[in-house]
């Protein structure tokens, strides 16, 4: 191989961000350690309020993971066995395990190729009368078209549960996400935008209502201690994570708009290549770009990823992601397999070609090292191994 390996560059990395902030984070855990209170308690309530002054709710229920905020949304608002939700195909696959979890049905609609969200002209056709909520999962960091989804919403009487996993930061019409549907769910597993140093997540609301159960619903069912009035769980956010969380958030925009630079100069550098397609920012929205995800235009004539075994093809994507690792370059697939394909849910029915959209983008995504102190001289090698891979393939 003529190309020297130079230092790897891993698609995320958290070197640079401890360098910045690890004296702060350390003294903070060291005094939450000597106080000897490590549930709930001024932490915790602490960073509530600050997130949710941030997103522009009244409400954050600090909780475990972002799944856990997901599964609690749900179950906040009675959704159950005989239930349909909708939601993307090309997202984790926790946005609709949850509704599994919570004994409804998840139904996916198809995509929009340009936005890698849910394609709005779709959900309507998945509505039916057995239909509770939509979520609308803003994935890789930017906004679905709040507007139009509440809109749908409401003509059909919906709940809609926002998943910002992958936003925390990013706008509608200058409005935080997570503030505009009924319910919106935030995760702080490390690799998110505000990343907490361990699991974490939060749901935020306007309705004290559904804070309340919310609340109660992470804490065993109990509005008062040893008072259970339903099933719950335990999903408490810990103080140790709630006080590194609430000083990583004071950085939160200065790291967007550091991911925002980024994105606008690997846009700058990729937009004249042949063979890549660039991702698409929506207008009236901002993302907060958790992930910077091409495409590689897949000339297959496979008409899905899976092969006779149900395994995942190999296409020409997974080509040059192993050609770009060869060169020192980390690259990251999100997400190689739609959930409407995915083993667990062939009870579903769907088949492969019902969702080609969502098929396609699977085939031909590849998100490459986005974090915000990736450098433009490390930019510039990305960009080079890529070309360089595109010539090779
Ligand atoms: C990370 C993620 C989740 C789950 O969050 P955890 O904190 O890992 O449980 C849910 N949905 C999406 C889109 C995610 O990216």
């Amino acid at each position: 191989m003529w190309c020297k390996r130079v230092n790897f560059i891993p698609p995320f990395d958290l070197n640079e961000q401890f360098k910045l902030i690890g004296e702060e984070v350390g003294a903070a855990a060291l005094e939450i350690l000597a106080s000897g209170r490590y549930i709930g308690g001024a932490p915790v309530e602490q960073f509530e309020q600050q997130f949710a002054h941030y997103i522009g709710t009244s409400h954050a229920i600090g909780c475990n993971s972002g799944t856990d905020a997901l599964f609690l949304a749900l179950r906040s608002l009675d959704i159950g066995a005989g239930d349909e939700v909708i939601t993307s195909p090309f997202t984790f696959i926790s946005t609709a395990g949850i509704v599994s979890a919570v004994g409804a049905k998840p139904v996916f609609t198809d995509i929009d190729a340009q936005t890698f969200n849910l394609n709005l002209d779709q959900i309507e056709a998945g509505i039916t009368p057995r239909t509770k909520a939509i979520i609308p999962v803003h994935l890789f960091g930017q906004p679905v078209n709040m507007t139009r989804l509440m809109a749908i919403a409401h003509s059909h009487n919906l709940w809609v549960i926002e998943d910002c996993a992958q936003s925390t930061g990013a706008t509608w019409q200058d409005t935080k996400l997570g503030s505009i549907g009924h319910i919106g769910c935030f995760s702080f597993y490390p690799t998110k935008n505000l990343g907490a140093c361990g699991d974490g997540g939060a749901a935020t609301t306007h309705d004290a209502t559904i804070a309340a159960k919310l609340q109660m619903l992470r804490d065993h069912g109990q509005r008062q201690r040893y008072t259970c009035e339903a099933i719950g769980v335990n999903s408490r956010l810990d103080a140790l994570q709630a006080a590194i969380l609430s000083i990583k958030l004071r950085y939160l925009d200065t790291w967007n708009a550091q991911r925002q630079a980024i994105a606008d100069r690997y846009d700058a550098m990729l937009q004249p290549l042949p063979g890549i397609v660039v991702p698409q920012a929506i207008a009236g929205g901002t993302s907060v770009w958790n992930q910077y995800t091409i495409r590689l235009p897949d000339s297959g004539d496979r008409s899905s990823g899976l092969n006779q075994d149900g395994g995942l093809n190999q296409t020409g994507r997974d080509q040059v992601r192993q050609q770009l690792q060869q060169q020192g370059i980390g690259s990251m697939v999100y997400y190689p397999m739609p959930l409407h394909l995915q083993p667990v849910y062939a009870e579903l029915g769907y088949g492969s070609g019902d969702l080609p959209v969502a098929e396609q983008v699977a085939r031909e995504v590849l998100s490459l090292p986005m974090f915000p102190e990736l450098s433009p001289v490390q930019q510039e090698q990305v960009v080079y191994a890529l070309k360089d891979c595109l010539i090779q393939t």
